[in-house]
């Protein structure tokens, strides 16, 4: 088939996710048939540097034999066998164990789910049970953040922070709150009260949980959620002050800490885990993305001791679960990543040479005229496009400068993200030094072209104004 047939099926029958279906199906969606590496391949035979790792979660980069074979070999021995009523199967042990073994010291237990947003339902579903057994049936409260993505399912969306998706998928699970986000570029430099340090700004956000916690009441409060760093958001790295500040805030009250690992779980941030990266001590961390490499879908929630000891000793049977929990051929795929990773030192690499060398070419970028900030950590990036350098002043959203440099970026051989007008990058951990540089060249391509077509669509300066 042909390029023009595939997008002909595709806008005729395909319904895509985060998508506008009508305005996709007058542009045709890029078809993408093969990949190696750090490359994805599309029908029209373009070679492109994938900047993402596909959607945060292609650590080991495309083609790994060995992912390959594990699938191979589970498919034969044991193609599926459900987790149900007293059965497992080695894949699911063997892949528990070794997650625990990896995981911070009190976290020994984990439930698998076949996505991060399952995983998140989870949570949800663990914490109030965890309190209900507690005696305490009254701490129902979730205190989540604006902006925050845990998924899409509707407790997922419930507990993420993405007005657009609250607007269309309510109405919500109730119990659920949200508190500001470190986001020190978006709102602390550029929000109303401009220009408290980044660190006073992190104490600002740390401050709002608590104000939240005794608004609802700490007898109210079940739990605080967060993604370490957070992703789908726009790559929003808090500020040094914000993590120490939120532990003091929790540990002054009886509340569990979740922290949403999908991204930020092994080796993004240079540690297996974000909450190793930031000194966390979890409660419950929902992981999935690069628990497989993307390779199959497989997530869980690894549950610390204190709750997971109450749900065994406590609970009596928990109503949950899913039919593809711990799936072996998903499990045996996800333990030869964690194999390799280890084998091949990938997380020692991101931390002690990648992500100090893309720190610095990445942040080359900001003196490019488009770039407000240039800010990594680890193998996770952003760029924050402005009109004004020195205001920090953004584009009028009907420029839709973000979306224009994502599909100039496509089109010189890189996938780089926007959200909003922040570019964001998520290379699969396997990539070079030599890509980076590539990657870095690329994306300065792209901003030039960004640069050239938004002077030449230049509104009048009144529309030009910070959106
Ligand atoms: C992607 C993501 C999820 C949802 O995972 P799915 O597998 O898409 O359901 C949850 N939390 C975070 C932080 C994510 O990035």
């Amino acid at each position: 088939m042909l390029t023009a047939d595939y997008q002909r099926l595709d806008r005729d029958h395909h319904l895509h996710p985060f998508t506008d279906f009508k305005a996709l199906g007058k542009e045709g969606s890029r078809i993408i048939t093969h990949a190696e590496g750090v490359y994805i391949h599309d029908s029209e035979g373009n070679r492109i540097l994938d900047g993402m790792a596909g959607l945060w979660c292609v650590n080991l980069g495309y083609g790994r034999r060995e992912l390959v074979d594990a699938a191979t070999h589970q498919l034969q021995a044991l193609p599926y066998y459900n987790n149900f009523f007293k059965t497992t199967h080695p894949p699911a042990v063997k892949l528990a164990e070794a997650l625990c073994r990896l995981a911070p010291a009190h976290l020994n237990r984990v439930f698998f789910t076949g996505s991060g947003s399952e995983a998140n339902d989870t949570v949800l579903r663990m914490v109030r049970r965890y309190w209900a057994l507690k005696g305490k049936p009254d701490k129902q409260w979730i205190i989540a953040r604006e902006n925050a993505y845990h998924g899409s399912t509707v407790a997922g969306l419930s507990l993420g922070g993405m007005a657009p998706m609250h607007e269309q998928g309510g109405p919500l699970v109730p119990g659920i709150t949200h508190v500001r986000q470190p986001y020190w570029f978006g709102e602390g430099r550029l929000g109303e009260g401009r220009d408290p340090s980044p660190e006073a700004f992190g104490r600002l956000c740390a401050d709002a949980i608590e104000a939240k916690i005794l608004a609802l009441g700490e007898e109210n409060v079940a739990a605080f959620i967060a993604e370490p760093v957070q992703g789908a958001g726009g790559a929003i790295i808090p500020p040094e002050s914000y993590w120490p500040a939120v532990k003091e805030v929790l540990a002054k009250y009886d509340i569990l800490l979740v922290v949403d690992e999908v991204i930020c779980g092994f080796g993004r941030l240079g540690e297996w885990f974000g909450s190793v990266h930031y000194d966390l001590e979890p409660d419950l961390m929902p992981i999935a993305k690069g628990l497989s490499s993307g390779y199959l879908p497989i997530g869980g929630v690894l549950v610390g001791d204190r709750v997971a000891d109450t749900l065994i000793e406590e609970g009596g049977e928990f109503f949950h679960g899913f039919t593809y929990s711990g799936h072996p051929v998903c499990a045996a795929v996800a333990l030869a990543n964690l194999e390799l990773m280890q084998s091949e030192g990938i997380v020692e690499r991101v931390r002690d040479d990648l992500g100090p060398y893309l720190a610095e070419r990445w942040a080359s970028l900001a003196d490019h005229p488009l770039v407000g900030e240039a800010r990594s950590l680890g193998l996770i990036g952003a760029l924050e496009l402005v009109a004004d350098k020195t205001t920090g002043a953004r584009f009028a959203k009907s420029l839709g400068a973000g979306n224009l440099c994502r599909d100039l970026c496509f089109a010189q051989g890189l996938v780089m993200r926007s959200v909003g007008d922040t570019m964001i990058i998520s290379p699969p951990l396997v990539i070079t030094r030599e890509q980076i540089d590539d990657l870095v060249r690329l994306a300065r391509q792209a901003l030039d072209e960004t640069a050239r077509r938004l002077a030449e669509h230049r509104a009048t300066p009144s529309e030009e104004a910070s959106a």
